[in-house]
C-alpha cells in the first residue's frame, strides 16, 4: 500500500472513530438532559405543595449517582418559623440522616430558584456533587447571578452548576404566589 493509501485509511479510521465518539456523547447529554427535566418536574411539583401551603414556592429533589431519590423538600420557613427552612437545606439534611453521612459526594441536588448563600453553602459543607436549578434569583442567587460561591476557587469544594431547567416553570410559580400575596393584601386592607 502507498503512503497517499495508508493515510486516506487512516483518514477514514478517525474520522469513524470521532463519529462514534460524538455520537455516544451527544447520547449521554441527551440521557443527562432527560434526566434532569425528570426530577425538575419532581421539583416542581414540591414548589407547587410549598404554594398550596401559603409558604414561598421553592422545592427541591435530592438524587444518588443511581438516581435513586433521598429526599423531596419544599419551602418551609412559615410553617416551620424556622429561617433556616429553605427547600435545599431541608433535602441536604434528610439525605444525610438517611445515610447516616454527612458528605455527600455523588448527589445531585435539583431545586426550582437558584439557591441563596446560606443553601449554598451548605451545599460546600455537605460536599456536594452537582446543583441543577431552574429561574435565576438576580437578587439573592448565590451560584451564579449575585454570587459565584459554588465554582469560587478559593473555596474548598466547588459544585457543578447546571442552570435554567424548566425556568420559565419556576419563575412562573413564584410569580404567581406573589400576585396571589399581594391580591389577599390588598383585599384584606379594603376590608
Ligand atoms: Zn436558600
Amino acid at each position: 500500500m502507498s503512503h497517499i493509501s495508508e493515510l486516506v485509511v487512516l483518514s477514514c479510521l478517525i474520522m469513524i472513530c470521532y463519529r462514534k465518539f460524538n455520537l455516544i456523547f451527544n447520547l449521554k447529554e441527551t440521557f443527562n438532559k432527560q434526566q434532569d427535566e425528570t426530577f425538575m418536574r419532581l421539583a416542581l411539583e414540591e414548589a407547587g405543595l410549598a404554594f398550596a401551603e401559603n409558604e414561598v414556592p421553592v422545592g427541591a429533589i435530592l438524587v444518588d449517582q443511581n438516581g435513586e431519590v433521598l429526599a423531596k423538600t419544599h419551602n418551609q420557613r412559615e410553617s416551620a418559623a424556622d429561617p433556616t427552612a429553605h427547600a435545599e437545606i431541608l433535602a441536604l439534611r434528610i439525605g444525610a440522616i438517611r445515610r447516616h453521612e454527612w458528605r455527600l459526594e455523588d448527589a445531585t441536588l435539583y431545586v426550582t430558584k437558584e439557591p441563596c448563600v446560606m443553601c449554598a453553602g451548605a451545599m460546600i459543607n455537605s460536599r456536594l456533587k452537582r446543583v441543577v436549578f431552574g429561574c435565576k434569583d438576580i437578587k439573592g442567587g448565590a451560584a451564579n447571578s449575585l454570587y459565584h460561591i459554588l465554582s469560587d476557587p478559593r473555596m474548598n469544594h466547588r459544585v457543578e452548576v447546571t442552570a435554567g431547567i424548566f425556568e420559565d416553570e419556576g419563575r412562573k410559580i413564584l410569580q404567581d404566589f406573589f400576585i396571589a400575596r399581594r391580591s389577599l393584601k390588598n383585599q384584606k386592607k379594603r376590608l
